[in-house]
């Protein structure tokens, strides 16, 4: 069992991140801000795939100001990424931004850091001290000699005391590395030193599989000592493969659910049916579907009736053939061709029927 530990609350618009708050799954955009039609675009994409804060990038005013516009124009609480000038921040938060991510130390010295604490109390807006191993401070870097997870800690502290020295507490933290280890070791030493809420993440994590599995092994780890209460994967592909892991993530910890589970073989010599394009275009599928089921695509007879049983909706291919199971019992036998559209039909039955009962 999971026993999280026990973190002050934020509220990012209407998200709650820490104390007893569901996990939120995050993303950011990679689109250009100023583009407002296609940032939207992206956005809603992400909304429909499960994505519960956004975080955009904020480089110039023009930025800044469309901030309002794509507000008005989506439903999760939007985040605004900031580097080096406050007047950024505060034009954001001006324009709407529910949050806003700085590193405090590039922020341009601590007058400019007070306006943009000044900005945040008047707005009500919640800070992330988002650190990672290219912005530690140099002085702290000689003194570990590499961006350590003690370094990265006494930075991200650094910065979180300086905004306290504001009388400033509605924050969340980061202490990215693009080092697995050196993440779970970090945000360790991190949920040991301090009660704020930790945002957690493996910077510039890789492709689609490199990046899961990196990003999988350090936020599962942490995930199930307790540690953690908002996160992202960062992946260099579509920000919506993101939140498809996010959720994999958190469901394979039964920490959240969020529509069907696919169980679905390698297939192997026994297989006699198109399985792989069977599985792909069923996977696909599930991602418009928010209802929690089971189900299992398998290829053969051997393990097939077995997985499938267990299953809400399950499928064992056969010669040519498919044969269904719903809820443990041997449903009817389809032909292949006919397979992909009949499990899509019951599937559908199933999860209007689930949502009437919800
Ligand atoms: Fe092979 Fe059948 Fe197992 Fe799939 S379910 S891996 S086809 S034995």
């Amino acid at each position: 069992m999971i026993i999280r530990k026990q973190t002050r609350q934020i509220k990012i618009g209407h998200v709650p991140i820490g104390g007893n708050a569901p996990i939120a799954v995050q993303s950011m955009t990679n689109t250009d801000t100023r583009n407002i039609e296609t940032t939207v675009a992206q956005v809603l994409k992400l909304e429909t795939a499960g994505c519960e804060i956004i975080r955009v990038a904020v480089l110039d005013q023009e930025a800044a100001s469309a901030i309002q516009s794509i507000r008005d124009q989506i439903t999760i609480p939007l985040i605004a990424d900031i580097h080096f000038d406050h007047r950024l921040a505060i034009a954001s938060m001006e324009n709407g931004a529910q949050g806003i991510r700085i590193n405090p130390g590039n922020i341009g010295g601590e007058t400019k850091l007070a306006k943009v604490i000044d900005a945040a109390k008047t707005h009500h807006v919640p800070i992330r001290v988002g650190v990672n191993s290219g912005s530690v401070e140099k002085d702290i870097l000689a003194e570990f000699g590499h961006p350590t997870p003690e370094a990265l800690v006494a930075s991200a502290m650094r910065n979180v005391r300086l905004l306290e020295k504001h009388n400033f507490t509605d924050l969340k933290i980061s202490i990215k590395s693009s080092d697995t280890l050196t993440t779970i070791d970090a945000y360790r030493l991190l949920s040991k030193e301090c009660d704020y809420p930790l945002h957690l993440g493996v910077t510039e994590a890789g492709g689609l599989i490199a990046g899961t599995v990196k990003s999988s092994v350090a936020l599962g780890m942490l995930l199930y000592e307790g540690i953690g209460d908002t996160f992202r994967i960062s992946l260099t592909r579509d920000p919506v493969e993101e939140i498809r892991v996010c959720f994999e993530l958190l469901r394979s910890l039964r920490i959240r659910e969020r529509g069907p589970e696919l169980i679905s073989c390698p297939t192997c010599g026994r297989c006699q049916i198109n399985l792989f394009g069977l599985a792909e275009k069923v996977e696909a599928y599930i991602q418009t579907i928010d209802t929690p089921l089971k189900i299992a695509v398998m290829g053969c007879v051997v393990n097939g009736p077995g997985e499938a049983k267990e299953a809400d909706l399950g499928l064992a291919g056969g010669n040519g053939v498919g044969i269904l199971f719903k809820k443990g019992k041997l449903y009817k036998k389809v032909a292949e061709e006919e397979l992909y559209d009949v499990f899509i039909h019951e599937l559908n039955l199933m999860t209007a029927s689930r949502q009437k009962h919800i």
